[in-house]
């Protein structure tokens, strides 16, 4: 039996892309390159690479990839995943700046962990709606 092809899904805001404020739907970062070097490796490995962001997969956003040498497979697409399954990517991974891994800690930790991740960090929804 074949084994089945991993997925890593990435955040492209703070993670492919350095990221200080929403400046507007085609205003993008720098590319960070540890993260588009470990990309096209995986994909070259076999993985498939899905970036998943709230931002629409405009041709600007294209360019800058194209540019910046990111190989990936799909943009805010499920179409690996089953039927009958909702928009949220299905991955062995996922990579982002905002995320807070769950390994089973306590709901102390938890909490800490969470508000700490959201004080380090500005509020992309204040900022998404001066725009
Ligand atoms: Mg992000």
């Amino acid at each position: 039996m074949t084994p089945r092809q991993k997925v890593a899904v990435f955040d492209f805001d703070g993670v492919i892309s350095t990221y200080n404020g929403w400046r507007g739907f085609d205003v993008f970062g720098e590319p960070i390159p540890s993260t588009i070097k470990v990309m096209n490796d995986l994909q070259s490995q076999g993985w498939r690479i899905v970036i998943f962001t709230t931002r629409h997969f405009t041709p600007a956003m294209q360019e800058w990839l194209r540019i910046a040498g990111v190989t990936y497979d799909d943009v805010n697409n499920t179409k690996h995943n089953p039927p009958h399954t909702s928009n949220k990517p299905i991955a062995d991974v996922y990579v982002d700046d905002r995320a807070v891994n769950f390994h089973g800690q306590s709901a102390p930790q938890l909490m800490d962990e969470i508000k700490g991740v959201a004080n380090s960090k500005g509020s992309p929804l204040d900022v998404a709606k001066e725009n």
